[in-house]
């Protein structure tokens, strides 16, 4: 027990002091390192695999939606910027510009892409003639590079890997389509792939992207109860089209800008998962996306046939479509318990003599710590099932925390009170910017989406007449 005791006491209390529970974990569990350039983060194999499984999940689900994937450059005219104002006005505090190229000055400066909306608009202009050309539903797995003054692993850092969905349309109704149809392919995927319920909703004027008509979030829910933004989706009308003459001849003889929307997530999703799902003890990652589902641990492996069992065990799952992986170090069972457990995987599987004689396995869900025995015959189908029911008792904790900690308020006492015990907030609102900086300013909540379909009488700050309902949260 002291051992275990000590072991556990490395991670900092959940409770008690979050951010650096949040720093330990994913240091410890060797999920990122800091890079050696401030602000850079290193993504190590085991947290580049959890990448890698969200790339996976939600690729396929873009081509379902029958988008292509394409790569555009990395280096973009620092004039591009300047052509949309809203933009520029956005993203010129936080763009690395490149100035000096093979020793020397550059007769234009290039900026380090923030995100692409520009550069796509300029192809655009070239590929798009025709209403026969579109509509064009491109996407780009990348990365982008966002100066940034305070950073912390995942959460924001200068350079981070995402995706962005760049499409171009004939008409308004079909870019506005394709806006919503991405934001829920994102809550589909974020609640059965990730295990993480969202709210979604449009964005106030304040919170809405750079140079967009409208944006479309989803946000959840952390351990702590701050909202992180999950992943955004922008209905982006004419403003880029026009920037960058995007025009096409329509049916009708008679040409036209198109409609454009952009679509992305991010690395952030890992911090997401982290702080959604973990646990005093470390991580705890759903299934559908831990790099190792099953661990499996020999007992007394220097016994004879143990480590023979427990590694031919392995193989059977994962010849069955399981990503398994047998503990074969010298280190004890109870430090590698402690160490997967941290680490976060789903199920851990012990085998000992006395197991494989009784041709029987011993089972310890990550989840919920139990322990159980079945039969060594169909283990791959008993892991299975128990892996779906992780996964699905990960998503009923965090829909019951969602539901649970969302408290109304009628005004700024009660809503300051209500986000300082980790809630969020759902208030009215009367819709004018000096009203959504007050609650910022007094409460550290900012406005996470405008709820749909539900009526407020009276403005949380102000008092008068409210426009629209909230949702108020301190945010990451
Ligand atoms: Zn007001």
């Amino acid at each position: 027990m002291a051992k275990d005791n000590q072991f556990v006491n490395q991670i900092a209390d959940i409770e008690t002091d979050f951010p650096r529970w949040y720093t330990d974990v994913v240091i410890k569990t060797k999920l990122v390192d800091y890079g050696p350039v401030k602000g850079t983060m290193v993504i190590r194999p085991y947290g580049y695999a959890i990448w890698e499984n969200i790339q996976r999940e939600l690729d396929a689900r873009f081509k379902a939606t029958g988008h292509k994937n394409a790569y555009f450059p990395l280096l973009i005219p620092y004039s591009f910027m300047t052509r949309e104002a809203e933009h520029v006005e956005g993203f010129a505090p936080e763009v690395a510009v490149v100035t000096v190229g093979g020793g020397e000055e550059l007769a234009e400066p290039l900026v380090i892409r923030p995100t692409s909306e520009t550069i796509f608009g300029a192809m655009y202009s070239k590929w798009i003639q025709s209403y026969r050309d579109l509509p064009v539903l491109i996407n780009q797995w990348a990365n982008v590079m966002r100066w940034e003054k305070t950073t912390r692993p995942f959460l924001r850092t200068s350079e981070f890997l995402w995706q962005e969905g760049h499409t171009a349309h004939a008409t308004e109704e079909e870019a506005l389509e394709e806006t919503m149809k991405m934001l829920g392919v994102y809550k589909e995927f974020a609640e059965t792939v990730l295990a993480i319920p969202v709210f979604t909703g449009r964005k106030t004027e304040k919170e809405k992207f750079a140079g967009a008509v409208a944006t479309f979030g989803m946000e959840a829910m952390m351990h702590d109860g701050k909202s992180l933004q999950a992943g955004t989706s922008h209905y982006l009308g004419q403003n880029f089209a026009k920037a960058f003459d995007v025009q096409f001849l329509d049916k009708d003889g008679t040409h036209k800008y198109v409609y454009t929307s952009s679509w992305g997530v991010s690395t952030r999703l890992i911090g997401a998962l982290i702080m959604t799902h973990g646990d005093q003890r470390g991580l705890i990652l759903p299934p559908a996306v831990a790099p190792v589902q099953t661990i499996l641990v020999p007992i007394a492996a220097k016994k004879e046939g143990v480590l023979e069992a427990t590694e031919a065990l392995c193989a059977q799952l994962t010849a069955a479509g399981i990503r398994a992986e047998t503990d074969t170090t010298d280190n004890s069972p109870g430090w590698k318990f402690n160490e997967w457990e941290m680490k976060g995987v789903p199920l851990r599987i012990e085998l000992g003599p006395r197991d494989i004689e009784a041709g029987k396995m011993t089972l310890v869900r990550r989840d919920t710590h139990e322990k159980t025995e079945a039969p060594l015959e169909n283990a791959a189908e008993t892991v299975r099932n128990l892996l779906a029911d992780i996964q699905a008792n990960l998503l009923a904790l965090a829909k019951k925390r969602k539901e649970e900690r969302v408290v109304p308020a009628e005004n700024m006492d009660e809503l300051l009170q209500g986000v300082e015990g980790g809630n969020f907030v759902k208030a009215g609102w009367c819709g004018c910017r000096e009203c959504e900086d007050k609650v910022k300013e007094q409460t550290a909540a900012t406005a996470r989406v405008l709820v749909e379909g539900e009526q407020a009488d009276t403005c949380v700050c102000c008092g008068k007449k409210a426009k629209h309902v909230v949702l108020f949260a301190r945010a990451y």
